[in-house]
């Protein structure tokens, strides 16, 4: 098997692994909330009214925008409220859900068997079933599958990422030992509506349990398992694009620009349950851990569970927590636990509260230029960000930097460098928005000059016109004048030399 590599990144243990593999599955709950809009999505439009009974995995909410997907009832029961509650996003946002207040039946709706045989079916119905199931990215991204699979027609390659995004994270390693069988036919299906010939499952070489699930249900030419080190970043898309086929993309390209169609090993399932059991996604595995709960563990939870409620399962103590959910490097801090399991959520760290050690100056180690997997210059961009000079900073690639926090972790000077980063880009945006508002205004107001002076030309040019034409006119009418005196003149005269001959 070849080994693959790439250069930057570090080697973190995991800090909380799980007791053992199983999958605990969690009672449908009494109460879920299912959010309208995933993590990048555009809202769905519901499809149900308040007081409707629903039953498990009946559609509630329809889009037509190709950047959303369709949600589920995940319980039986009564769409109790359909109102803006807070999701876990830092800004602390409020997004519309729906809410379903559970019957205790967990009745599912009549689920026709779709044929198995799925090559029968055009990728595009393929992509539509996807579409209907409501799959997004698992891995964490959320972005709508059916898209990200459309952008990819006709690509040459597909790659499963198996890889944790992170350490602590485990949900994936369990769902690849679990349900091999499950993936290895989601990936032929994948491979199917997308057209790509070959496939390449990668997995990290600490996972040898998953790794040999997978090889025993794998008898497909066209599927290879490799194994990569289990070296953060290496779940990054474009470095595990880099790392497999030496493929770089550039900046601002995506890997459908390049042949390659990636999706997480989660959301391979999901295809799988969607394809060939006609199931829509109202489940995950999400992986609770932490150094504040006794028992770290993977539960496979209805989509809209209460984050709360899960976490009680492994135990926390009674003392005050950080809580953190996407994973430890690249996750997010929310306040508390008064949240839900969404389609993205893969884990929830639950930590107890450790004092931040105090930031120091820059000793110019150059630890962080090491680590960057994307082979940038943090010490550089720091000092840019830090002076607000972000045309500087994006002269050193500012836009490319994946925010994983591999440079935090060794400075020696604890200096969090991928918040300033992060504060750079968003004052890139502001500034950038700033300035096309400044750009259409003066754009607008030359408009407005350049107009007032070609009315004000025009308009003289037209006086100048109606001057001239009076002024012919005029002497068109004194020679009018002057011909009509001349003939009374003429006639007088004929007059008079009348009288005076006595005729
Ligand atoms: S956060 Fe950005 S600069 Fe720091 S190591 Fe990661 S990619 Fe490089
Ligand atoms: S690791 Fe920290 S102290 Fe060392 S050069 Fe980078 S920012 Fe400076």
């Amino acid at each position: 098997m070849a080994s693959y590599s790439f250069k930057g990144g570090i080697y973190l243990p995991n800090p909380y692994p799980v007791k053992d593999s199983e999958v605990r599955q969690v009672a449908p709950p009494k109460r879920v909330i299912l959010p309208l809009k995933q993590r990048f999505e555009d809202e769905a439009q519901p499809y149900v009214k308040i007081g409707e009974k629903v039953l498990t995995g009946q559609i509630i909410a329809k889009t037509i925008s190709k950047h959303s997907s369709y949600l589920h009832a995940s319980i039986s029961g009564v769409i109790s409220a359909i109102k803006k509650y807070p999701i876990p996003h830092p800004s602390g946002i409020e997004v519309m859900c729906i809410v379903i207040d559970s019957d205790g039946k967990d009745e599912w709706i009549e689920i026709q068997r779709y044929n198995q045989d799925f090559q029968h079916y055009s990728p595009e119905k393929l992509i539509q079933r996807i579409r209907e199931a409501g799959i997004v990215g698992m891995g964490g991204a959320g972005f709508p599958t059916h898209a990200k699979i459309n952008n990819a027609q006709g690509a040459h390659t597909l790659i499963i990422n198996a890889t944790e995004c992170e350490p602590g994270i485990m949900c994936d390693d369990a769902l690849m030992q679990h349900y091999p069988r499950e993936i290895i036919r989601g990936v032929e299906v994948l491979l199917h509506a997308c057209g790509a010939k070959q496939a390449v499952i990668a997995i990290e070489d600490d996972k040898q349990e998953a790794l040999h699930s997978l090889l025993m249900y794998n008898f497909n030419d066209h599927i290879d398992i490799v194994q990569i080190p289990t070296k953060y970043t290496s779940g990054a898309e474009k470095i595990l694009i880099k790392t497999l086929f030496d493929i770089e993309i550039s900046s601002g390209k995506f890997a459908s620009d390049y042949g390659v169609l990636c999706q997480n090993v989660g959301t391979v399932k999901a295809i799988y349950d969607a394809i060939i059991d006609n199931k829509p996604l109202i489940s995950r595995i999400v992986t609770i851990t932490g150094s504040a709960v006794q028992e770290p563990r993977n539960y496979e939870a209805r989509i809209g569970t209460s984050f709360a409620s899960l976490v009680a399962k492994s135990y926390p103590n009674p003392a005050p927590h950080q809580i953190r959910i996407g994973g430890m490097m690249m996750g997010i801090d929310v306040a508390n636990m008064h949240y839900a399991v969404y389609k993205t959520t893969n884990c929830m760290f639950v930590n107890n509260v450790v004092p931040t050690p105090a930031v120091q100056s820059c000793i110019r180690c150059g630890q962080c230029n090491q680590v960057c997997p994307i082979n940038l210059l943090p010490q550089q961009l720091f000092w840019y960000a830090k002076s607000k000079n972000t045309n500087r900073a994006l002269d050193y690639n500012l836009g490319d930097c994946i925010e994983c926090r591999c440079c935090d972790v060794v400075c020696p000077s604890h200096i969090p460098l991928t918040q300033y980063f992060s504060f750079a880009k968003a004052l890139h945006r502001k500034r950038t928005i700033e300035q096309q508002k400044i750009d259409t205004a003066r754009e607008r107001f030359e408009f407005k000059e350049f107009r007032v002076k070609r009315n004000k030309k025009e308009r003289a040019e037209m006086m100048a016109r109606k001057k001239a034409q009076l002024k012919q006119e005029m002497a068109q009418d004194a020679s009018k004048k002057t011909k009509i005196a001349q003939a009374i003149a003429r006639v007088k005269n004929k007059r008079d030399s009348k009288d005076e001959n006595g005729v």
